[in-house]
Order: C-alpha cells, then structure tokens, then sequence
C-alpha cells in the first residue's frame, strides 16, 4: 500500500460521448491540477476524441492519464442508441482493471449502471458523477416524496413543487417519463446514492446556494465546477470534448466580423434532433427577428447518412440560408462546433440553448444570458432556475418533454422564437438587468474555481476524506 504522503490515486469512467462526457473529462483534469494522480477509463474510439487534450495536460506535468479498455463502444453505437446505450460490454474490462490496479477512489457516470456492483464487490470507494446541478435534484426529489401526480386534472395543470425557497410552478408535460411513471423505472439512481460514498457535482455553490445545502445536508456532495473553466487556452478550448468538424477559423471570423454584443448563438447540444418542421420555424423565426445569428444545427451526427436522413441540412425554409448569407446576417453550420469559443467571443450577445446542464454553465460563464427551450432530461428543471431563480433568461415556451428519440407533438411556433429572440436581443431594461446579472455570475464562477474559491476548496476537500480513508484503512 502506498505511503500515507503520496497523491490518491483516482479513477473516472465517463459515459461515452457528448453532454456526459466531456464535463467528466475536465473533472479528471480539476483533480489531477489539485495533485491527484487521474486517470480516464475509456474505449478506443472514444479515447480518440480527448486524447490530445489529455496529451498537452501530461506536456505540462498533470498527473493525468487515460486507461483504455480492450472493448469498445464507440459515438456510432451512440447515436443509434441515444444515451440508453448499453455500456456493460465494459464491465468485465473495468473488473479486471480493478483488480489489477485499485485506485483510492473512482467516480462512475450514472449512466453506467452496471458499474455500482462490481466496483462494491472489489471494496472501492464509489463517488456519483450525474452530470447536473443541484436544483433538478431538489425538484426531481420533492416532486417525488411529496406530489401526486394523479390527482393533477390534466398534464397542463400546474402545481407549484413543495418545499423549495423559491415559488416553482411545473406540469406534469414538464416532467421525465421516470417521474411520471415511477412504477416502470426502477430507482436505480436512489440505489447510486444511497450506497456510494457521495456526489461529485458541476455546480459552484454561490450559482444555487440554497440548494447546494439542501444536497450537501442529505449527502456527501462537493461542487467543483464549473469544471469547464479549467479550459484555459484557445487550444483547450477547440479541442475539447472533440476537435470541432465545422472550419473554426470561418466561424471565428465570421463573427470577428460582427459588432461586439449583436450576435445570438443557437445550439441543442450533441443529442437533441430537431424534427425538420421545427427547424422551419426557428428559421422563419429567426429570420423575422431581424437580429444577426450564428445556429449550429444537428451537432454529433458522426454518420453521414444518419445527418442526410436527419435532413437537418435538407429541412429549412427554401432560399433562407442565401438570403442570411446574402444580408449578412445569419451563418448556418452543420457538425461539432467549439461551442467555448463561440459563446466568449465578444460579438455573441445571447444563446438560445435546450439547458443541458453543461451548455447553461458555459452560458453563465461567458456571462451570455439565454432564450431557454427545454426539451429532455432535467431541462425543463434547468430553465426554472435560468429563468425564475437566477432571472437571466427568457422562455421560449416549450411545454413538452420528450424522450431523446420520441414523436414531437407540438412544435414552437415562429411567433415564439421571434418574440424571444426579440425579448432578448432588443435593448430594453429588462434584458440590460439580465446582462448585468449574468456577467456578476460569470465572475462568481471564475472565482469559485481559483484558490480560495469554494469549487476550490469542495475539491480540496475530497481529495482529504479519500486520504483520510486510505489512512483508515492502513490502520
Ligand atoms: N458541444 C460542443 N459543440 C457542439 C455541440 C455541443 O462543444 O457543436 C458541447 C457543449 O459545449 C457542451 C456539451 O457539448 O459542453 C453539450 O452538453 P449539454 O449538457 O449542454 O447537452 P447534451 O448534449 O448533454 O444534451
């Protein structure tokens, strides 16, 4: 067993691709710039994607590493599966490795939910990874205990989510198929959390102070974002999570071209896909708002007929990409953007986002205030707190949550999305107060990461409690 004075030694086995992966792969990096010897378990194919990023952090003396496995299970199984992927060809992989070299600690995706018993059997100290802040986990927690969702007349009839400092109305359209239909999903995720060690969360306390204690109270859990943040460089920042697809150097000067604070940026994330006629009245919307925009469509889609079938490309309005290159006014990208440098470019003055958790914390940091439109997952928990707790953003009015690959049953109608777009981009006092509001956030964050700061210290903190359980275990 390793001296009592020797960095911990800890493992992180992100979820293969997008949204969980690439905050996963920056915590790996928080740690190892806090000391501890990290190391990313991942396949082949998938290893590709931040293999570089990894390599310029060992150039620079991080203690970092990545183990890959002999399996594989690559974005291509991914975006045939969406992120319901079954992950469990790894698990004998993982075992082995386990085996062979037990670290002090690994912190496993929740997606991977195989990996909890194996990683019990072998003695080791489980930590949660779930990829979101605290403020779903309240609502998600207290709607659960305390709501019956049957009594509700009807899935549009509001009710306000019980025990939360702030007045939260939600709907049961609002809510994730597992809340509303508890009896099919077993809880697996109360299991997670029940049993493991704790929660390592991208969060920072002073974005969700209330609801980061009302965790912390009832768990071991320590926010250490935003983990984006450790992207210091233009090269960190493009070739994070994955080297973008789309010409960086045309977006960047396309928007060095534009006046600073005029440009909105339109991005759902690596998974989301957008049924061509809801992309048809983003267009029209957009186009009537009159505002200048730069709209990443149909990101991750790796395969090319799987893009052609998507149609993304295929599926706006006849002429509207011309005429938005012609008026100077729109650009219209296809692939993987480096969304970083998108939203801290000086032109970008807001994002019209889907609230995955991560692109609302790299909206925040870059001080962007948003048009939210939820559409998965916790977001529709996300905008509530963009828009009614933390009041830098506007709602687009999206009612509905979907499963990644279900049917759409209402679209957003152009009217909508030009109101929005016009709410925020337009100058009013309304939005001035969100800028302002968003920009004093962005700098709380910068400074919950620096030393002293209280991401700072949660990582600090756990890096102590493993020691402390190493130590333990020696006596
Ligand atoms: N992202 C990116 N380029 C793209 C699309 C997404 O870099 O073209 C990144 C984005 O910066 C964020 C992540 O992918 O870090 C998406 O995570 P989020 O939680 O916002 O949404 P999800 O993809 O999980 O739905």
């Amino acid at each position: 067993m390793a001296p009592e004075t020797d960095s911990i030694e800890m493992f992180f086995f992100p979820f293969v691709g997008g949204g969980h992966q690439i905050p996963m792969i920056d915590a790996a990096r928080v740690f190892a710039s806090h000391g501890a010897k990290s190391t990313i378990l991942a396949t082949p194919s998938n290893a590709l994607h931040f293999h570089n990023s990894i390599s310029h952090d060992q150039q620079s003396g991080l203690p970092i590493a990545i183990h890959t496995f002999s399996a594989d299970i690559s974005d291509t199984d991914m975006s045939a599966a969406g992120p319901f992927i079954d992950s469990s060809a790894l698990l004998e992989p993982l075992r082995l490795f386990l085996l062979q070299r037990p670290p002090d600690c690994i912190v496993i995706d929740m997606f991977h939910r195989w990996a909890p018993d194996i990683v019990d059997q072998l003695g080791i100290t489980r930590i949660l990874f779930n990829g979101h802040g605290c403020f779903p986990r309240c609502v998600t927690e207290n709607i659960r205990n305390h709501v019956t969702l049957e009594n509700l007349s009807s899935d549009s009839e509001p009710f306000v989510v019980p025990n939360l400092p702030h007045r939260i109305e939600m709907t049961r359209s609002r809510l994730p198929v597992f809340l509303r239909n508890p009896s099919q999903f077993p809880d697996r995720m109360k299991q997670w959390d029940d049993n493991g060690f704790g929660i390592v969360t991208n969060s920072f306390y002073d974005l969700e102070p209330d609801y980061a204690d009302y965790v912390k109270k009832r768990k071991k859990a320590w926010l250490v974002g935003p983990v984006s943040l450790c992207n210091r460089t233009a090269e960190d920042k493009t070739q994070r999570g994955k080297p973008p697809t789309i010409d960086e150097q045309k977006c960047l000067n396309w928007l060095n071209s534009k006046k600073p604070n005029s440009v909105l940026y339109v991005s759902f994330g690596s998974v989301a896909r957008l049924p061509p006629g809801q992309l048809k009245e983003i267009a029209f919307g957009l186009e009537a708002s009159d505002q200048t925009f730069i709209w990443v469509v149909g990101c991750i889609r790796n395969n090319p007929s799987e893009n052609k079938e998507n149609g993304s490309g295929n599926f706006l309005p006849e002429g509207f990409e011309q005429r938005m290159k012609e008026k100077n006014k729109g650009l219209v990208l296809r692939g993987w953007a480096p969304q970083l440098l998108i939203l801290e470019h000086a032109a970008i003055k807001g994002f019209m986002t889907h609230c995955g958790w991560n692109s609302t914390l790299e909206s925040v940091c870059a001080g962007v205030p948003m048009i939210t439109w939820p559409l998965s997952a916790e977001q529709f928990s996300n905008e509530k707190l963009i828009t009614e707790v933390l009041k830098i953003g506007v709602q687009v009015g999206s009612r509905e949550w979907l499963s990644w690959n279900s049917e759409w049953k209402e679209l957003v109608g152009r009217e909508k999305v030009e109101s929005a777009v016009k709410k925020l981009m337009v100058e009013s006092e309304e939005a001035e107060e969100m800028r302002t509001r968003v920009k004093e956030i962005a700098e709380k964050a910068r400074r919950a990461v620096e030393e002293g700061g209280t991401s700072y210290a949660d990582a600090e903190a756990l890096i102590q409690e493993i020691k402390g359980r190493r130590l333990a275990r020696q006596d």
